[in-house]
């Protein structure tokens, strides 16, 4: 397919302001064209299509979706990577995402240089969407690995940095947009309050990666004099869905994918988010059970967009790590940049078990050498610092029921800022 940064753009932009018919006519020419695609060019939906006795043709609008066996990442992970790779793909040429992060499952999603394009312009969408302007100085604090662009006035600030630096660098960058996990923006301002100190007062704050709970959005508004965006994001899908200036659940970027719910979910009860994408051809996501849950919300946005708007149901959880000496910091944040280079690292719980010590808890696709265990323990240490000790247990599963509810990380002490971050501990 041609690669023209300024047609992506265009589409993108266009297809924000379509009528709900002209949005569905769009959706149901891209499914085609994907369904087709995986059918040909991909041996793990050939298969599942084959099981199920479907052909590209019975597959004709979203709605004939409902047709396909849902896929959980465990299908994809035991079918092997190559097997949902589109054939005659090249890794060399590709980019890639690795996630770890809240889920506590890692996983690696290939994509080229087109949909890398439609994955960032998708993420600026939704900045302009909340009201960014080509003048604003914005500062990224999520993953230093995923982002090192500087277009747009754009810094990354390692959201691994101990806390005081991140207060200095910050302060010394006076961002006016600032994208940042919920429990490193909760930790700033927990240490600004007890300093006393304003330290920046950014336009807009877009909280992702993880829950932020209402009272941190209104300890945000109103230490920082902010208005709060939540953005949703998953590593094999780039941008998912943003909060609009109405501020009433997130739209969905219903151009590129498609959003459902697991067929086996009770009425009233939230259900299990099945997500297609209709750009990634690379490596196709087909009616994928991403690990969260929510509602969609049909009536129209005040905004005036014709894309729903989706509602995350969450889980309650206490996300710091918190050691000797008052120093705190982010598992989401940790585990992210910490467990990305182990690619046989297949799932894993952190678990904080007394003010020193932590246990990791890891599910492996083949028995880690000792070179393996060790450099997961520098690497832990690099971040956390000394006087912690680490021990990491090879495990053969994790318990999802409680993987699903509280994430990757569980904290057996106090949460130590839950006056000021509003999350619940767990027990
Ligand atoms: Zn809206």
């Amino acid at each position: 397919m041609l690669f023209n940064p300024a047609s992506i753009a265009w589409n993108l932009w266009r297809s924000r302001r379509l009528s709900v018919d002209e949005l569905q006519d769009l959706r149901n020419r891209k499914l085609r064209l994907m369904i087709r695609h995986a059918f040909e060019r991909v041996p793990y939906y050939r298969a599942l299509f084959t099981s199920a006795g479907l052909s590209p043709e019975d597959v004709q609008t979203t709605e004939d979706l409902k047709k396909i066996p849902v896929s959980a990442k465990e299908d994809l992970t035991a079918a092997g990577p190559d097997k949902f790779l589109a054939q005659g793909t090249d890794k060399g040429d590709c980019s890639f995402s690795r996630t770890s992060g809240s889920s506590g499952k890692p996983f690696s999603t290939y994509f080229n240089r087109r949909e890398r394009m439609t994955r960032r312009l998708l993420g600026l969408r939704r900045l302009v969407d909340a009201g960014f302007r080509p003048w604003d100085r914005v500062c990224v604090m999520c993953d230093p690995g995923q982002l090192r662009s500087r277009r747009f006035r754009t810094r990354c600030l390692p959201a691994t940095l101990p806390v005081e630096e991140q207060f200095a660098r910050l302060r010394a960058m006076q961002p006016t947009v600032l994208l940042v996990w919920p429990t490193v923006l909760g930790l700033l301002l927990y240490y600004a309050r007890r300093r006393s100190e304003r330290f920046i007062r950014p336009r807009i704050v877009a909280v992702t990666g993880e829950e932020c709970s209402d009272e941190l959005r209104r300890t945000i508004e109103s230490d920082l004099g902010a208005e709060v965006f939540s953005f949703y994001n998953a590593g094999e899908f780039g941008p998912i869905a943003s909060e609009c200036r109405a501020h009433q659940g997130l739209h969905v970027n219903a151009d590129q994918m498609i959003v459902e719910f697991a067929p086996d979910a009770q009425a009233d009860e939230p259900s299990d988010i099945l997500i297609t994408s209709l750009y990634s051809f690379t490596m196709p996501y087909i009616r994928y059970r991403i690990g969260d849950a929510g509602f969609l919300e049909e009536k129209q946005c005040p905004c005036g967009s014709c894309f729903p708007r989706l509602r995350l149901v969450e889980g309650r959880n206490n996300n710091i790590i918190h050691l000797p000496g008052e120093r705190m910091f982010s598992a989401s944040a940790v585990v992210s940049v910490v467990l990305r280079p182990f690619p046989t690292l297949r799932k894993f719980h952190l678990i904080q078990e007394t003010a020193d010590r932590l246990v990791l808890q890891a599910v492996f696709l083949e028995p880690p050498t000792a070179e393996i265990l060790a450099y997961m323990q520098r690497r832990m240490f690099e971040y956390l610092g000394s006087g912690v000790k680490l021990d990491i247990a090879v495990v053969d599963s994790i318990d999802e029921e409680r993987a699903r509810k509280f994430g990757s990380f569980t904290s057996r002490l106090p949460n130590p800022i839950s006056s000021i971050a509003g999350a619940d501990t767990q027990r």
